[in-house]
């Protein structure tokens, strides 16, 4: 077996550049893989690929193992593929895709500018023309893990290198780390979209107690349509993993890591995790980035649920205290 040692220097350098960039990957989230010989190395469920090269954040899976469980045998988590079963960690949810996918080094990020298209209809159609000759493949949203590798597979097209996710990110696949390194950013180029006008100046008032405003976040907040947009719901999956459901309006018993002060800003509590923080910075930066006549389509009530692994009773009742916090707030 290959040991991670044998990983590509540039496999890893890829991997801790995209991991340190807040526009391709956020937190905990994005991975990527590299297949050598009967192996094939992921990153591990939890951990950061900003560390990449770093810190052993690579664990080696059967790569046929993998590839059987992405079409339907054992339970989809490849914990039963795990070339070291003493590696107490936990390979990606994501790792049935990367082995679905056929190709040496295969990399999945959270892009700000792929989840501007990617959640808004407009958007989609935009990105097939703006992608035009690397013949993307679009995906309907699925929950992240088998659901999700299924939707791939059920969308075959031979030769593809390239997967917008839509309502979640982008996955680019190749022979080595520059070919796909390239590939990710003629993708970049394309899809760039320009941040909205920031509306500076006036600073707001001090922020609510026990929270401090995210930085930047002032001219969503004296925007009407994107505190509507933020206010509607959730968009990708990791802002409802680590935010919980949508942004909810400040209210005196609010919880919510983020919560939006109308005509102030997005107010962050103090003790947010750093994995909070760089997912409240996520969607500031793809909402203040919304053509105005694009319209974000939520993940349904029920994709919410299933990514908090809430029952559906359990949800209901979030949502109605979710509901009279919005009720109290507007009286
Ligand atoms: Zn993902």
């Amino acid at each position: 077996m290959s040991s991670a040692a044998s990983l590509p220097q540039d496999f890893l350098a890829l991997s801790a550049r995209l991991g340190q960039d807040p526009q391709q990957v956020q937190g905990p989230g994005g991975n990527t893989s590299c297949k050598l010989g009967t192996a094939m190395w992921i990153k591990a469920s939890g951990t950061l690929l900003a560390d990449a090269g770093q810190k052993p954040i690579f664990m080696a899976v059967d790569r046929a193992l993998a590839r059987a469980e992405a079409v339907g045998a054992g339970d989809g988590t490849c914990m039963a593929s795990r070339l070291d079963a003493s590696n107490a960690l936990r390979p990606s949810i994501e790792t049935t895709f990367h082995a679905l996918i056929d190709w040496p080094v295969v990399v999945h990020t959270h892009s700000i500018a792929a989840l501007v298209h990617g959640i808004c209809p407009e958007g989609r159609l935009a990105a097939q023309t703006r992608l035009a000759g690397l013949d993307p493949v679009i995906v309907p949203y699925a929950k992240p893990g088998l659901p999700l590798t299924s939707a791939i597979a059920a969308r075959p097209q031979a030769g593809a290198r390239l997967w917008l996710l839509q309502n979640h990110g982008l996955i680019c696949a190749g022979d080595d780390a520059a070919s796909v390194a390239s590939l990710l950013g003629e993708v970049e180029r394309r899809l760039a979209v320009p941040r909205l006008d920031d509306i500076t100046g006036e600073q707001p008032g001090a922020a609510p107690e026990g929270r401090v405003w995210l930085p930047g976040s002032h001219g969503l907040a004296r925007d009407a349509r994107l505190c509507r947009i933020i206010q509607a719901g959730s968009y990708y999956p990791d802002h409802v993993v680590f935010l919980g459901p949508a942004v909810p309006l400040i209210a005196p018993d609010c919880a919510a890591p983020l919560a939006l002060v109308p005509g102030q800003g997005l107010a962050l509590r103090s003790d947010a995790t750093a994995a909070q923080r760089a997912m409240a910075q996520a969607i500031l930066d793809v909402l203040t980035r919304l053509p105005g006549d694009w319209e974000p389509e939520a993940l349904s009530p029920q994709d919410e649920a299933e990514l908090l692994d809430w029952d559906a009773e359990k949800y209901r009742q979030a949502l109605a205290a979710r509901q009279s916090g919005a009720a109290q707030q507007g009286r």
